[in-house]
């Protein structure tokens, strides 16, 4: 018997491939909104702030910051805690 949808759970693994078609895709042309204001709009019309170290970028309308992407010699790094939702259009 199925006690609940956490039942139907698998490893991340199982969504690479929906995964890959959201990180191959040209993010400028995806749509983001702002946690802070709502306002929604391309990637691409946001403000870019260039750091030494990677990309700030700033919500057009309220200026909140929606997303930073740094790379180190560790890796690429992505957070986003200022966006509500990324929305990639199908190809
Ligand atoms: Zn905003």
């Amino acid at each position: 018997m199925i006690e609940n949808d956490l039942d139907f759970a698998l490893d991340g693994n199982a969504a690479a491939g929906a995964l890959r078609e959201v990180f191959a895709a040209d993010v400028t042309t995806a749509h983001i909104q702002c946690d802070a204001c709502g306002s929604v709009g391309a990637v691409g019309s946001l403000r870019y702030y260039a750091a030494p170290m990677g990309v700030v970028l700033r919500c057009s309308n309220c200026a909140a910051i929606l997303l930073r992407a740094v790379q180190t010699p560790h890796g690429h790094w992505l957070e986003m805690r200022g966006a509500r939702r990324l929305r990639v259009a199908p190809t």
